[in-house]
């Protein structure tokens, strides 16, 4: 949401930002009730038990398609293409794929405007921050959204969730002025959802958060898997338990140990999804533990030093996306580290299985007075950052922060304050602020940055936890 209408929203009382919200899920709400959501989801749940040569004729029959489009309609293709000297009646099916040439994030930055195709009315505006790569902005095609909504529909579902049942969602949007909010929440009526803010985690909030979802008998929590896992953390500190019927994640990576905690102390199963902002491709965690593909929406080809890997390898994704009209990605890098497993699942579904995403490992900032903030959220100030290629936030100490930025021509000293005044607005003015310019960002291991470090050492999260 723009920077402006949110402090207006603030402003408003609390009956006015609840009619805000519904306004605002009315969108949502519209897609869930329309024949096309209602297609792509039979479409969806046909697919869980299609055989290779059913994904194989449907990636064909779309690639044919988009890419023709793309050659005819959208002058970057047109140029990209013929200066490769491709035959584009040549490329008929996902074997014919390799004969393209990769594009890569740069590419889309640098091209944006040659990347727009004129036939899509109104697209979606997407924009990626500039945590770890450079920030990227780009158009999705309304059929692409709608098609994700079914998808991520067809998650709930898989974790077992009945249709219009309560979720509390722990959103990076600011639901509440602060964490004084005396309900702490707001309540989306029409889409069924309790929407909690992700940055009022702390000792002091804990015992009102659990009360709320107590008094509202939530069975099903949607959140970041940090997010969730500083819940489950005080659960074991007051070493007591909440019942969930399932537990959503997604935007970050979930790691074992957390896993673990939130499973024993909610007592349910974890459901994750994998997908990006450009939503190129998307997997599905099943009741296995298991990422099972899409396939509908996008290809995705495990590419290691420009070569495709074999089924039980490893590589980075280089994705195509079948309806992205108005934008369309072919060959697209997205650089996540995976592989299809090669084998089939448990669960019974034939849709091709992926190996977890591997993406960095990140810390959480905690503040002096125990607040608890998560890498997703501290995304969130860096969204409307323009002239910067990569940024890196390190805690120094407990009162002390570097954001340390990789800038772009044309960064100026408004740019700077306007990212101290965003991050001093989400931290509360806890912290000493200190931006550095650097040349680049260290990498910590084969593939990505880390974003968020933590140099309080080992128990950090631990101070969270004691009152002060
Ligand atoms: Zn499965």
């Amino acid at each position: 949401m723009n920077e402006h209408l949110i402090r207006y929203y603030h402003h408003m009382p609390h009956g006015i930002q609840t009619l805000g919200i519904n306004l605002f899920e009315l969108n949502a709400w519209a897609v869930h009730r329309s024949k096309q959501f209602f297609d792509f989801f039979a479409l969806l749940q046909e697919t869980e038990r299609w055989d290779n040569h059913l994904f194989e004729a449907y990636q064909n029959k779309h690639l044919q398609t988009i890419v023709n489009f793309a050659y005819r309609h959208v002058p970057f293709y047109r140029k990209l293409y013929d200066d490769h000297g491709i035959d584009i009646d040549r490329i008929r099916n996902l074997d014919d794929l390799e004969k393209l040439p990769i594009i890569t994030k740069a590419d889309i930055s640098s091209n944006y405007t040659r990347l727009i195709s004129p036939n899509e009315k109104h697209p979606l505006v997407m924009h990626t921050s500039g945590t770890t790569g450079t920030p990227l902005q780009f158009l999705v095609s309304r059929d692409l959204d709608v098609l994700n909504y079914a998808i991520a529909y067809r998650r709930n579902l898989w974790g077992g969730y009945i249709r219009n049942s309560l979720i509390a969602r722990f959103v990076g949007d600011k639901p509440v002025k602060d964490c004084n909010d005396r309900y702490l929440f707001r309540r989306s009526y029409i889409m069924n959802r309790l929407i909690f803010p992700s940055y009022c985690l702390s000792i002091d909030n804990f015992p009102k958060i659990f009360e709320l979802l107590r008094k509202h008998r939530v069975k099903y929590i949607q959140s970041y898997p940090s997010t969730a896992y500083i819940l489950a953390k005080y659960l074991e500190f007051e070493d007591t338990f909440y019942d969930l019927n399932a537990l959503f994640y997604s935007s970050e990576p979930m790691y074992d140990h957390q896993r673990g905690l939130i499973e024993k102390r909610f007592r349910t199963k974890l459901f994750g999804f994998y997908g990006q902002a450009e939503r190129a491709i998307s997997a599905t965690e099943c009741a296995e533990n298991r990422y099972h593909l899409t396939m509908i929406d996008g290809i995705t080809e495990i590419v290691q030093n420009g070569e495709v890997v074999r089924d039980g390898e490893k590589g980075f994704t280089v994705t195509t996306s079948l309806h992205n009209y108005a934008m369309p990605f072919i060959r697209y890098a997205l650089n996540d580290f995976t592989g299809y497993a090669g084998d089939s699942c448990d669960c019974g579904r034939t849709l091709p299985t992926i190996f977890k995403v591997d993406t960095s490992l990140e810390d959480f900032i905690i503040s002096p007075k125990g607040m608890i903030y998560s890498p997703s959220l501290l995304t969130f100030p860096m969204k409307n950052m323009r002239n910067v290629t990569e940024s890196q936030i390190i805690q120094e100490d407990i009162d002390r922060i570097s954001i340390n930025i990789v800038k772009q021509e044309g960064f100026s000293n408004t740019d700077c304050l306007h990212l101290k005044d965003a991050f001093d607005t989400m931290l509360g003015n806890e912290f000493e602020l200190n931006i550095n310019i650097v040349s680049t960002i260290p990498r910590t291991g084969a593939f990505k940055k880390r974003f968020v470090i933590n140099r309080l050492g080992r128990d950090y999260i631990e101070r969270a936890f004691e009152r002060t």
